[in-house]
């Protein structure tokens, strides 16, 4: 409870000392931003509105100058030999009424100075079956005659004529002198004789674009047919499209000037025009697609203006975006690494008690014994003295390990208060080593342990601190009792390794799991392999405190229910 009244302290300082204040700055700064943004758009848009005007202006220009050359270098009808990219469908307008594109199919007409001839070729051909003598009057219709549509209608005849007579060659030159000398007539029921040959001698490349671009004049009706032909659907937004809306919303100036060319906007159109004789309208609906991906840039590029509408009025909003988020998060992570101080140091706190009540539990122990030893033998005088001196013994090793603990306790609580001071002296490790754990070995044999000891006989001269250094030998020998469960072994070698002296304290006892092998230097830090051992988690970080303080290191091999090995490394340096 403790703990979480420090926690929320903690934060709401935090809050009210950097949090706070930081966030006002936050949005002091956000308004300034957005007011300077708030400027700098003002001023785009009237430059936008400007640049916009010129372009405007620029692309009027260029179209007009288009639509001259196309408009009044060629016929108002089809085929228009002018077919630049700006034009995406020319249209023709006559006595108010839209005639190209003609959304009507005309009705089908006699060709004048030939209607008895052909009639006659016709009953002939279609009533009576006579194909050859048909052939021969078509033949001579057509070499008589000086009319172009009258030869045209005759040619037609005779190609059908002999491809009926199965003379598939003769029909085959005769539609193609027909395509080529008399393309562009169309026959009494105004199908271009071009279209027809091309159908007939299967000649179908360019034929699409052909009928979309307005090569021949055919009705709306035509076009759909012979696009069904071709296999193909009417493209959206095709020339007869353009004939309805012409109709229906295309008012063109009145009087038109000779050689003057006008524009006018529809609601999807643009439309340049020129009048012509009595009161026909020529001009051309605007390739739009054109218009935006070609002579805009190009116009834009000639007038010196960027290609694109540059965001860079939103590049400061973007900028303190991402300020704004980096100073949050290291608000947040602030919060976060102050929760986890405070968290850490409840823990430590509560650790601190535990060790405080484990430590006097400790003590109380050894103090018992001694008492009652002592005790026992004030009162009774006759024991023998075998058993006297086993009193002696137990009141000598009681006081042994109060004093040892006793002393854990006082460095423990001098490197706490950081007031720990080594003294490094040159002297004979070994034999400081070799004493501690000779004195060790006695009360380790009592206790039923078989002690191996290896002691190498002669190491370098080392500086050090001698009580220092067997409490570290001590509570490592402490440590392999406490922790060998039924095993009463322990090994203790020391060795020179190159200029280095090492100690090795080992034991066939419970061992470490991996995960722990770190932890166990931690102060407080108790591993669960130890049971209901006595302790309370300070002798191996006093051991590494110790090792440090000579720049050595504390080492551990262990394999849990095998043992473990703790290796105390005093490097030459030291
Ligand atoms: P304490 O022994 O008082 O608990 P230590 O700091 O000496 O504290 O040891 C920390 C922990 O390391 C012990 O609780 C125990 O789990 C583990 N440990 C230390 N030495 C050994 C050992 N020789 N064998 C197995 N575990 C050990």
């Amino acid at each position: 409870m403790d703990g979480r009244k420090r926690l929320t302290r903690a934060i709401f300082i935090y809050l009210f000392a950097i949090a706070a204040p930081a966030l006002v700055l936050l949005y002091l700064g956000l308004q300034s931003v957005q007011r300077q943004h708030k400027a700098i758009r003002t001023l785009a848009e009237s430059n936008r509105v400007l640049a916009n005007e010129k372009v405007a202006a620029e692309l009027e220009r260029r179209g007009v100058e288009l639509a001259y050359q196309c408009l009044l270098e060629q016929q108002p009808s089809p085929p228009f030999r002018l077919r630049p990219p700006i034009v995406r469908h020319y249209f023709v307008i006559e006595n108010g009424a839209v005639v190209f594109p003609r959304l009507l199919t005309p009705l089908p007409h006699e060709p004048d100075g030939a209607t008895q001839a052909f009639r006659d070729a016709e009953t002939l051909e279609i009533r009576e079956g006579k194909i050859r003598e048909a052939l021969t009057a078509y033949q001579a219709m057509y070499d008589a005659s000086t009319s172009k549509p009258v030869k045209a209608l005759a040619l037609s005849r005779v190609a059908r004529c002999q491809e009926r007579l199965q003379d598939r060659h003769a029909a085959a030159m005769a539609w193609r002198t027909l395509e080529n000398a008399y393309g562009d007539l169309y026959d009494p029921l105004h199908r271009p004789y071009a279209l027809t040959a091309r159908l007939e001698l299967n000649h179908l490349d360019g034929l699409y674009e052909d009928l979309t671009q307005d090569r021949w004049d055919l009705s709306a009706e035509q076009f759909d047919y012979y696009l069904g032909r071709l296999n193909r659907k009417p493209p959206p937004g095709n020339r007869f499209d353009l004939a309805r809306e012409l109709g229906e919303r295309f008012r063109p100036a009145a009087p038109l000037r000779e050689g003057e060319i006008y524009s006018y906007t529809l609601p999807h159109d643009k439309l340049y025009y020129r009048g012509g004789r009595g009161d026909l309208v020529f001009g051309f609906a605007v390739d739009d697609h054109w218009l935006q991906q070609s002579l805009l840039p190009a116009v834009r590029r000639g007038l010196g203006l960027p290609q694109m509408e540059e965001p860079d009025s939103t590049r400061g909003l973007w900028v303190y975006g991402g300020v704004t988020a980096a100073v949050l998060a290291v608000l947040l992570l602030g919060i976060l690494m102050l929760v986890r101080d405070v968290a850490r140091e409840t823990q430590m706190n509560r650790l601190r008690a535990e060790f405080v009540g484990a430590a006097s539990h400790e003590l109380k122990t050894p103090i018992t014994l001694i008492r009652l030893y002592a005790e026992t033998l004030l009162d009774g005088k006759d024991f023998p003295e075998e058993e006297r001196r086993g009193f002696y013994g137990i009141i000598a090793r009681e006081s042994e390990r109060l004093g040892q603990l006793v002393q854990k306790v006082l460095s423990f609580s001098r490197i706490e208060r950081g007031e720990t001071e080594y003294s490094l002296q040159e002297g004979d490790l070994g034999a400081v080593i070799g004493q501690t754990v000779e004195v060790y070995r006695r009360y380790l044999e009592r206790a039923g342990f078989a002690v191996e000891t290896s002691m190498a006989e002669t190491l370098p001269g080392f500086r050090f601190d001698s009580g220092a250094v067997s409490q570290a030998v001590v509570n490592l020998l402490d440590n392999a009792v406490k922790y060998s469960g039924e095993s009463r072994f322990v090994a203790v070698r020391l060795r020179r390794d190159g200029g280095a002296a090492v100690l090795e304290v080992e034991d066939r006892g419970v061992g470490i799991p991996a995960g722990q092998r770190e932890k166990i230097f931690e102060r407080f830090y108790r591993a669960p392999n130890g049971g209901a051992k006595g302790g309370y988690g300070i002798g191996l970080f006093l051991v590494r405190h110790i090792m440090e303080a000579h720049s050595g290191r504390v080492e551990v091999e262990s394999e849990p229910g095998r043992g473990s090995c703790f290796r105390l490394v005093f490097p030459v340096t030291a």
